[in-house]
């Protein structure tokens, strides 16, 4: 399956359905492999910082989350074919888990968080493996880290979210991998475990189909605003490209 460079990005031109193909391939291979889901704000991060670029580039997996991610391959002129929102992918991926037998981790939220999605799923999910649960907020270096990483190895997990923010998580992914004993996918998501628990909500489907899903989440998190500024800015970087591409 091919990858669309959208500035410098190597996104997985991939429907929902061919994106969990990829992630079973990778759950067949040896060591962690890793899933990133960008949006624009982190696609601008990786505009304005290098080493935020070389850890988004090194995962296995690249998938395009957000409108403006999907405008932006519009502008180029390499659509994408769809949009693959990381908290769909990660809704399919468990689905994937219950049905093959694949256990999952969730790492990240605030504390009671990760269990309170685990309870929820496992209520739709009869067969689900939770092999463990751990909050976000821990120190990421040292004792405090070390002894997540025992937990996690301790749990046997086929699969780990990491739920942690962008960077924090991808960061944490690409340091922490090579640790991991049991996990063969680690699938950053973001603020994820909060939807699955019930304590944030998802944008209206009409919000969404109006690619208007970020002014939604401004609405109800107005502090996101300054970090939002990166999506114009980044589609105006984009739009610049497409100029010198011509
Ligand atoms: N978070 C965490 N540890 C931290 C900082 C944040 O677990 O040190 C969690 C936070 O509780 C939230 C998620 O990371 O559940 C970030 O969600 P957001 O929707 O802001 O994700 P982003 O848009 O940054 O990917």
């Amino acid at each position: 399956m091919k990858k669309i460079n959208i500035c410098g990005i190597p996104f997985d031109n991939v429907t929902m359905s061919e994106a969990i193909t990829l992630a079973e391939n990778e759950l067949q291979k040896k060591g962690a492999s890793v899933v990133v889901t960008p949006n624009a704000e982190i696609a601008e991060m990786c505009v304005e910082d290098e080493s935020i670029h070389q850890t988004i580039v090194s995962a296995e997996m690249i998938l395009p989350d957000g409108a403006g991610i999907i405008t932006a391959a519009e502008i180029l002129g390499t659509p994408l074919k769809e949009k693959v929102a990381g908290v769909e992918f990660g809704m399919e991926l468990i689905r994937h888990a219950e049905k093959h037998g694949y256990s999952l981790f969730f790492l990240g939220g605030k504390p009671s968080v990760a269990e309170s999605a685990a309870e929820k799923l496992k209520v739709c999910y009869k067969n689900l493996k939770i092999a463990g649960t751990h909050d976000g907020y821990f120190t990421k270096t040292g004792a405090e880290n070390d002894a997540v990483i025992e937990e996690i190895n301790a749990s046997n997990a086929d699969i780990l979210f990491v739920c942690l923010g962008a960077p924090t998580q991808e960061i944490w992914s690409m340091k922490n991998r090579e640790r991991l004993t049991s996990v063969r996918l680690i699938a950053c998501l973001g603020g994820s475990l909060d939807i699955y628990a019930g304590t944030a909500k998802r944008a209206p489907k009409i919000f969404i189909k109006l690619r208007l899903e970020w002014f939604y989440r401004l609405l109800r998190e107005p502090k996101r605003l300054g970090r939002m500024m990166k999506i114009p800015k980044y589609l105006r970087y984009v739009k610049k490209a497409a100029k010198r591409k011509e």
